[in-house]
């Protein structure tokens, strides 16, 4: 398409930053023009492949059901939500940071959170809420020029090439500022494509259900504590992990009591290879030719952490297992303390069948 010679706002780049843009320069200026590397395909950017889950400051029910169509009357009596404040948001990107966020940047991030979700809504944009309908109630791997993580996944557009990044530093004197060696990297299935997210599947490559079970690296030890927070304060942080173990690769462990509960737009039959067997020992046999290198150690690793939990419960019998909030089921007693704890939803792995599936960073 040929462009005119010139325009009052020129956007670059066709995801939800860009689209905001644009939308709202052409609120004012009449001639906006929206521009893009990629091809007409690829329009999106990685917002196409997003899950599109936002945070926002909010007081409850009140403030976030009229901006959402999928919650019906009867629903709304029977769901309570409780306020996010901006104190809480706050605290959360602290914590999350490191206390490192830019106190600028955060706070027009958690001050305008609100507005920009009505702004949205109001162009248009439909919103739902995420927890409804999900039995679980409860990027593109930035190529950072750190080791590794050219061998992390794509998860979106093949089109976010940096150049202009390039260009600013190399060319225009900006300087790197933040965590430029980390990331936002999540456990991303291993038989997904490596350069390029799919344009069908999307976001159900994502595997965030190890809270409900345990992960393993191919020498058949844990890595991570499953358990250490709420899924999402977690998910973008355990792909760097993933990257870091051997063959740069894990398997998630569940049993048969926490299968019904794993998402289904991450784990359904259709779109994940699931490798089902009636005990721990014919699994880790099964996952051999998967890659795992020790098998025997996979099973002590699960005989350790079942003896574990089972210690725990028998001191905590009033302990109720609660995946909406961190429950305290944990893997340490007086008795016995795994070196790496899972701290909350420690149930045992021990009613087969059980179930896995492989894991990489993207
Ligand atoms: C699988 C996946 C799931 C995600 N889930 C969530 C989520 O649930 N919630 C959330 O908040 N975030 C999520 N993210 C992150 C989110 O996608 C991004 O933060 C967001 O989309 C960034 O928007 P953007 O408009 O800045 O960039 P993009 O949407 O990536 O758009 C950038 C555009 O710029 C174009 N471009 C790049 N360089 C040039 C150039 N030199 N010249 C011209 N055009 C160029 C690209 O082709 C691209 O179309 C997810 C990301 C992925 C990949």
């Amino acid at each position: 398409m040929a462009l005119p010679s010139s325009c009052t706002v020129l956007v670059v780049g066709s995801g939800n930053a860009g689209f905001s843009a644009a939308v709202a320069a052409r609120q004012g200026a009449q001639d906006v023009i929206l521009i893009d590397q990629c091809p007409e395909s690829w329009a999106g950017g990685n917002s196409y492949f997003t899950a599109g889950a936002y945070r926002t400051v909010h007081g409850g029910k009140s403030d976030l059901l009229p901006l959402v169509n999928n919650v019906d009357e009867q629903t709304a009596e029977e769901i309570d939500i409780d306020p996010y404040t901006e104190a809480d948001f706050y605290n959360d990107l602290s914590r999350m940071c490191g206390g490192r966020s830019d106190p600028e940047l955060a706070r027009i991030l958690v001050q305008d959170s609100t507005q920009a979700i009505q702004w949205l809504a109001s162009n248009g944009i439909r919103f739902q809420l995420s927890s409804i309908a999900r039995p679980t109630k409860s990027t593109v791997a930035f190529d950072s020029g750190g080791p590794g993580w050219d061998c992390a996944k794509v998860r979106g557009t093949p089109y976010n090439t940096g150049d202009v990044l390039n260009l600013a530093i190399r060319d225009a004197g900006a300087a790197t500022a933040g965590n430029w060696s980390g990331c936002h990297s999540v456990a991303w299935d291993a038989n997904a494509p490596s350069h390029a997210g799919d344009q069908e599947i999307t976001n159900e490559f994502t595997k965030s259900g190890y809270p409900l079970g345990l992960m393993l690296n191919t020498a058949g030890k844990r890595f991570v504590d499953e358990g250490v927070d709420l899924r999402n304060f977690t998910y973008a942080k355990f792909g760097r992990a993933i990257l870091g173990q051997p063959d740069r690769m894990a398997f998630q462990v569940w049993d048969s009591r926490m299968i019904p509960w794993l998402r289904d737009e991450e784990y359904r039959e259709e779109r994940v290879e699931r490798i089902t067997a009636p005990s721990i020992t014919e699994l880790a046999s099964k996952l051999v030719p998967l890659g795992l290198r020790d098998p025997e150690e996979f099973i002590r690793t699960l005989d350790e952490y079942n003896t574990a939990v089972t210690a725990f419960q028998r001191e905590n019998p009033a302990a109720k297992w609660d995946p909406a909030i961190k429950d305290g089921l944990s893997t340490q007693s007086s008795r016995v303390k795994l070196a790496l704890p899972k701290t909350n939803w420690a149930t045992p792995l021990d009613q087969g069948p059980f179930s896995q599936c492989g894991l990489l960073a993207a």
